[in-house]
């Protein structure tokens, strides 16, 4: 079967990612404040988080060093898999066997793209890695799917309603770890599991 995966809050832990980024950006002279208004003012238009921009913002703001920022953030997203749950890679490596995994994943493309990449033993099991501006990730998944039996695991119920709508032969699967902004949203419609961890999509995959 084919395993859509999301990223952040699915498969990685954003909020302990996040926390490197922002103590490493306090160490260049940018507070709390700053931080979040610049993550704030650089998001594009589907709403996604865009660093370079955020780097703009930051010049303008009297922050000067902005280079070396650029290169740490760098360094952080290239070694991102530490960031990776615990019960990802043992997740990845077990149900491979049986199973072919893409990651779709929102966000901006550059910064996203590398924070992915950054996780390269568990990239060695995608077979595809999208990264999108459509938060509803419809189009994404099914082309990935391709009418072919396929699972979709994520946080956002959004989402998950979407890609039911556009693909019903897709099974959704809400993930809900209690972390990130989708955690106390209500399930609404087009969920067919719900799971706290990867563990318990084991047990959702065993009934296939
Ligand atoms: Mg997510």
């Amino acid at each position: 079967m084919k395993i859509i995966l999301d990223f952040d809050y699915t498969i990685f832990d954003t909020d302990k990612f996040r926390g490197a980024v922002q103590a490493m950006f306090a160490k260049h002279g940018v507070g709390t404040e700053l931080f979040k208004r610049s993550i704030e003012e650089s998001r594009g238009e589907a709403g996604e988080w865009h660093p370079v921009k955020q780097f703009e913002i930051l010049k303008k703001e009297g922050i000067d060093k902005i280079n070396s920022i650029r290169e740490t953030l760098n360094r952080l997203t290239d070694n991102s898999q530490q960031y990776l749950y615990e019960d990802t890679m043992p997740f990845l490596e077990k149900a491979s066997k049986n199973n072919e995994f893409s990651v779709v994943s929102y966000g901006e493309d550059k910064f996203q793209g590398a924070k992915i990449r950054g996780c390269g033993e568990a990239c060695k099991y995608f077979n595809k890695i999208l990264v999108t501006q459509n938060l509803n990730k419809d189009k994404e998944a099914g082309e990935v799917a391709r009418g072919d039996r396929a699972i979709f695991i994520e946080d956002n119920p959004m989402a998950l309603a979407a890609v039911k709508k556009l693909s019903p032969n897709i099974i959704t699967v809400r993930m809900n770890r209690g972390e990130g902004r989708h955690a106390t949203l209500p399930s609404g419609e087009g969920i067919d599991y719900h799971v706290r961890n990867l563990l318990e999509v084991e047990t959702v995959l065993a009934n296939f």
